[in-house]
């Protein structure tokens, strides 16, 4: 299905240029996310000091919250090169192959989106990450043999943003783990300064908290706002940006006062208005929004979720009271409907 334009959509501007410039680099500069830090911090000195690879490492969370940035910043605190691809660009083993045979000693090699392995290339990675190997099959027929090509040791670095499907038996290969959660609203504000910083544009304190305040808990979003504050900035010939302007451009790009999209809102009044409120399974409720199950579950879902707005239960998707509050909608009891109704 196609995907609709949204504002700050994270995979559309995955590949923004100005993008790499706000990536940090070291683990000084990577705000937030203090425990993963100091602890990814130990581990790496201590690899340092053995001269020995990182044990593999696996990181889970929502889009945009700075899982390859972190594969980066361990690469670069490591000081080893840095490998990296997408489990769906991994059609066939050799493609794997590929990778791993070139990695020099140490160095960091990054599968995003580590979920969805093709099994025949799942098998292959078990045995690179536990014995530093590849089992190659050479000739045909009954001519046909495995034999075991050494790889260098190396720190495969995983990302998902879906754990719960990634089997068990690649889970267990990872040393260590790390969890991602939404930003807090002050390290959100460090972030848009430093990028402002970054962009060489101005904006005022007051200005700055509002837009971490409507960016879903998520660098990606404020980073992507901020450049569309200085588009309207720019656009509106002030020298830098201002509460005000803000304001305005928050409200023309349609985003409230939760940071919640046009999209998330229409999420939203389906489950209530098609669906009584819920349960509604995921694949209805993408089609009704016209959006892919991915997009759902891995864009929309994990905010709305977040913000307390809908809850997951093994029915299907269903909104809460304070969604209803939040669209200024009153909520509906199923139950004391059917009892009345009686
Ligand atoms: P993910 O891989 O989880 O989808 P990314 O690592 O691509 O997310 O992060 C998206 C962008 O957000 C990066 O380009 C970076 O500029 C910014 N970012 C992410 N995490 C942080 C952080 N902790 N501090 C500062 N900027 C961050």
């Amino acid at each position: 299905m196609k995907k609709k334009d949204s504002p700050v959509r994270p995979e559309a501007i995955k590949e923004d240029s100005h993008d790499t410039a706000l990536r940090p680099r070291l683990l000084k500069e990577f705000v937030g996310q203090k425990t993963m830090k100091d602890n990814l911090s130990v581990f790496i000195s201590a690899a340092k000091e053995r001269s020995d690879s990182l044990d593999h490492l696996f990181l889970i969370g929502p889009a945009g919250l700075g899982k390859t940035t972190m594969a980066q910043v361990v690469a670069n605190e490591l000081e080893t090169g840095f490998i990296q691809t997408t489990a769906p660009a991994l059609e066939k083993p050799k493609d794997l192959v590929g990778f791993l045979t070139n990695l020099k000693k140490g160095d960091v090699f990054f599968i995003d989106e580590i979920h969805s392995l093709k099994p025949a290339i799942e098998e292959l990675l078990y045995i690179a990450m536990e014995d530093y190997g590849i089992d190659w099959v050479v000739g045909q027929g009954p001519m046909a043999r495995t034999i075991r090509i050494a790889i260098k040791p190396f720190t495969l670095v995983g990302a998902t943003t879906k754990a719960g499907v990634v089997s068990s038996p690649l889970i267990s290969r990872f040393g260590i783990t790390c969890r991602f959660s939404f930003y807090e609203q002050e390290d959100l504000e460090a972030i848009v300064r430093r990028s402002a910083g970054l962009l060489n544009v101005k904006i005022d304190k007051d200005a700055a908290s509002l837009l971490a305040r409507s960016s879903r808990g998520t660098p990606r979003v404020v980073n992507q706002l901020l450049k569309r504050m200085r588009d309207f900035a720019q656009y509106a010939g002030e020298p830098g940006i201002t509460l005000p302007v803000v304001k305005d451009g928050l409200s023309r790009l349609e985003i409230d006062e939760l940071g919640l999209e046009k999209q998330d809102r229409e999420i939203l009044k389906i489950i209530i208005e098609r669906y009584k409120g819920g349960p509604v399974g995921a694949e209805t409720l993408a089609i009704s929004i016209g959006e892919s199950v991915e997009t759902l579950e891995d864009y929309y879902e994990p905010f709305l979720i977040q913000a307390g707005l809908i809850q997951r239960t093994p029915r299907g998707r269903t909104v809460t009271n304070f969604a209803y509050g939040h669209l200024g909608l009153k909520p509906v009891n199923n139950e004391k409907t059917l009892f009345e109704n009686e």
